[in-house]
């Protein structure tokens, strides 16, 4: 997918292209923003428009030698660390080498390093030094998630922030991106991928028949609905995120009970089952239900941790807190 393809990416873009045209290209930049939102399209767009030998107004030709070099990753003026590999201290080594060279193609250097927020200290230092003392021609462009990044190093780079987009947006964007798929699925898929849309759209792929079959479960209260195989073969193989998805079920019921305001991860078709829910189970006891999910995530991290008995007495706790909730309901 193009740069353009990604409509929160177009205002960071458009302010790329000014740079590139301006007398005054800083030379080094540093793209920061989470995980799935599309740094490294941008930054690889960015890559080919600065060793394009004739961009258009708004992007890199695409024709020209140059561009298709960079398509194939066999330019000689571009190099690209950290995109499979952590950023080791013979790729620093082979980059410092590199920005001494003359460019092949009379143009600019560009280097773009991935993951400079996971970098060793040693490999910060020495990155550091590199952005101190700059190169003439050479572009470095620095990727990173959210994450600890040396502020020696931050201070000294012009930083391209990438916000999560508006929720709007991204979610009209996942709906373009997959007509068939029912909005609360893309609502919950997005809520997992806490806002950022490529990851969402990896989760629609992958995880969210699993996510499906949990919700149904929670909502039946019935500790038998979750004995299906997909439910057993989610919890063993990841529970951490079956952990979470409780946790985040919970919230969203809290939500619901509390402020009336529809639940993420239910569609209309589950309005009644929450409905019930929100009617028999005591606010508190949601609450305190919470803490035993929050317990059960700390516990995971303990060695030996039998993760079917934990599931077990979670879900034997919810059918109960479901049918007490029944009684106290019949009671009043
Ligand atoms: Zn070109």
């Amino acid at each position: 997918m193009n740069v353009v393809d990604y409509p929160w990416l177009s205002l960071h873009w458009q302010r790329l292209v000014q740079l590139t045209e301006s007398q005054k290209l800083p030379h080094a930049f540093l793209f920061i923003g989470s995980q799935g939102i599309g740094k490294k399209t941008l930054v690889q767009a960015f890559e080919a428009l600065l060793l394009c030998q004739q961009p258009t107004l708004q992007s890199a030709c695409g024709e020209c030698r140059s561009c298709y070099l960079q398509q194939q990753g066999l330019h000689p003026d571009s190099r690209r660390y950290g995109e499979q590999d952590p950023i080791s201290i013979d790729d620093i080594r082979e980059l410092k080498s590199f920005i001494e060279e003359t460019p092949h193609q009379n143009g600019k250097k560009v280097v773009c390093l991935f993951g400079v927020d996971k970098l060793q200290t040693a490999q910060a230092n020495a990155l550091l030094k590199m952005v101190e003392e700059p190169q003439d021609k050479t572009v470095l462009l620095l990727v990173a998630n959210k994450g600890t990044i040396l502020p020696t190093l931050k201070s000294r780079c012009f930083i391209i922030n990438i916000p999560i987009p508006a929720s709007q947006v991204a979610l009209a964007w996942l709906v373009q991106q997959h007509p068939q798929v029912a909005i609360s699925q893309i609502n919950m898929s997005l809520y997992f991928a806490t806002g950022a849309p490529l990851q969402a759209r990896a989760l629609l792929a992958a995880n969210l028949n699993e996510y499906e079959a949990m919700i149904s479960a929670l909502l039946t209260g019935n500790v038998a609905a979750f004995d299906s195989a997909q439910i057993q073969e989610f919890i063993l193989s990841k529970p951490l995120a079956a952990l979470y998805l409780m946790y985040y079920f919970l919230a969203d019921l809290l939500k619901v009970v509390l402020k009336g305001e529809p639940g993420y991860l239910y569609n209309d078709d589950q309005s009644q089952q929450i409905a019930k829910l929100k009617m028999c189970i005591p606010t508190p006891r949601i609450v305190e239900f919470i803490d035993n999910v929050n317990e059960s995530i700390k516990s995971l991290a303990l060695p030996g941790v039998n993760k079917s008995l934990l599931f077990e007495s979670l879900f034997c706790q919810w059918q109960l807190l479901c049918q007490q909730g029944i009684k106290h309901e019949s009671r009043t």
